[in-house]
């Protein structure tokens, strides 16, 4: 995982004004009101994901596609939805200018997942959202891990989503402050 930080230069993800910053601790406006995430949350988010090369994995919320490319190093395959076409279209421009093959991309509203491409090993959700939306739960495979920020429009606890026999169990990862998640099963 730690690999995959390294193998990623976050520098071809932020605004050219913003490169005197692309290596800081912190998330930056990506423009369009969104933001690069946090590279502690990228890693926090990655590593309870427990990916592995195998893994189909589903993103909701591309912006600058950063964490795509983490997830394109570690798992199989990346398919990730944004709302925003102009952000989309700029990450697909930049991780095919990467060289990044492993990736899908779609423009839409991804809480309500990506049901043609399901069953994922995987999904990550890089928005703040209301609550756990059910379609994403229910497009996770059998032994899949969902993480996703949940809380108020302005701050959220990341939690881990995982099943445990028959139950869903919850865990907290860290506080944590994201863009809102915008869609059916987000924010209006
Ligand atoms: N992982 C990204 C974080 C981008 S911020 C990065 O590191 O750059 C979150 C993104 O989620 C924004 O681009 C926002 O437009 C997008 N978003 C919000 N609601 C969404 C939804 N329902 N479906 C898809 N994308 C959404």
């Amino acid at each position: 995982m730690l690999g995959a930080l390294a193998r990623v230069p976050r520098h071809a993800f932020v605004p050219p004004h913003l490169l005197p910053h692309a290596y800081e601790d912190r998330p930056l406006p990506i423009g369009h009101d969104q933001t690069i995430s946090q590279p502690y949350i990228v890693a926090l988010s990655t590593e309870a994901l427990a990916l592995q090369p195998t893994h189909r994995v589903l993103e909701v919320g591309t912006g600058s596609g950063y964490q795509t490319a983490i997830l394109a190093e570690l798992a199989g395959e990346v398919y990730t939805v944004e709302r925003l076409p102009e952000l989309s279209l700029a990450a697909q421009r930049r991780l095919g200018a990467l060289g990044y093959t492993n990736i899908r991309f779609r423009v839409g509203d991804g809480t309500v997942g990506w049901p043609e491409e399901a069953p994922f090993d995987a999904i990550l959700v890089t928005a703040g959202a209301p609550r756990v939306p059910d379609r994403l739960l229910s497009q996770l495979a059998p032994y899949g891990r969902l993480v996703i920020p949940v809380g108020g429009r302005f701050n959220q606890e990341l939690v881990l989503v995982h099943r445990d026999g028959g139950q869903w169990v919850e865990r907290r990862l860290c506080p944590c402050t994201f863009v809102p998640l915008i869609g059916e099963e987000g924010w209006t």
